[in-house]
């Protein structure tokens, strides 16, 4: 074990996908939870995909599973309950935080079918995430992504359509942490860039709706695990969210035992090399309300 066990910032906002409830998960929520224990993690924040309600949005893998909308519902019940167990029987040794991930920005029905959920089952909060564009989920695969890509007009259009999207779900879900801010990067990249000044407008537009509902950005480590050097957001979006005083936190969007806590370490050093000096932590008071601790990475 490295020196970052027990380190005060060893937390993670967004991950423990698990495979009782995610059809794209390989270990059980007990597996990830021993492993955050394992690991030294002080803040474990539980955020299973938002079920989709709608046949159409289903993911490509649920559908050849023979899922259905009836079935991921009933799996998310389930996982609300399961989460809400977790937290007091490992109380004493992490503090665990329920969320979820919301998967589809609004639509007429989106924001009001994801409060109904969070109301409904308590979550200490949400990871607002974009994973669709147009009705299509574009971090699929680079198929996915070309096909929305020609679907609104080319990669730079999908771009801007992208960040608004994003700014229109943060505007109408306030979502406590905003998850993978740039992950339109995961299969456009090789395609062409998603940085161009027409999608840098848009982004920082979306930047000052998430600096306006007081969001933290998910400094997410997954393109590590997939041999990026570089975690979502890119450089120039940490800059501008630090110029902002728009605060991060960690997120190691863990949807396997291997990834619980990996890339924290590189992450850390990442924001510290773009003079971001602390994160922002979400943790449970004593009287169960939820607060943010504001945690230095030196
Ligand atoms: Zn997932
Ligand atoms: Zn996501």
């Amino acid at each position: 074990m490295t020196t970052s066990v027990s380190a005060p910032w060893m937390v993670s906002l967004h991950g423990g996908h698990s495979s009782a409830y995610c059809d794209h998960a390989d270990s059980t929520l007990q597996e990830l939870l021993d492993a955050a224990v394992e690991r030294g993690m002080r803040v474990f924040g539980m955020t299973e995909h938002a079920p989709r309600g709608e046949k159409r949005l289903l993911f490509p893998e649920e559908v050849s599973m023979g899922w259905d909308v009836r079935k991921i519902g009933r799996m998310f019940e389930e996982y609300a309950q399961e989460s809400r167990e977790r937290v007091a029987e490992y109380a004493d040794r992490i503090q665990l935080l329920r969320g979820f991930e919301i998967e589809v920005a609004p639509g007429r029905r989106y924001p009001e079918l994801m409060q109904k959920l969070r109301e409904r089952h308590q979550f200490d909060y949400i990871v607002g995430s974009v994973h669709f564009v147009e009705d299509e989920l574009f971090d699929y695969n680079v198929e996915s992504l070309k096909k929305v890509s020609q679907k609104v007009g080319g990669l730079e259009k999908l771009g801007v359509r992208y960040y608004r999207i994003l700014a229109e779900m943060v505007e109408a879900l306030r979502p406590e942490v905003v998850g993978h801010m740039d992950v339109i990067r995961k299969y456009a990249e090789p395609l062409g860039a998603v940085d161009t000044p027409p999608i840098r407008e848009a982004a920082m537009e979306a930047l000052e709706a998430v600096r306006a509902a007081g969001a933290i950005l998910d400094v997410n480590t997954a393109p590590y695990r997939r041999g990026h050097d570089v975690p979502y957001p890119a450089p120039w979006i940490v800059e501008a969210a630090r110029d902002m005083g728009i605060p991060f936190c960690f997120g190691d969007d863990s949807h396997a035992v291997a990834d619980v806590g990996a890339g924290i370490e590189q992450a850390r050093a990442y924001l510290l090399d773009h003079q971001v000096d602390a994160i922002t932590c979400l943790m449970r008071r004593d009287d169960g309300a939820i607060d943010r601790e504001v945690i230095p990475l030196q």
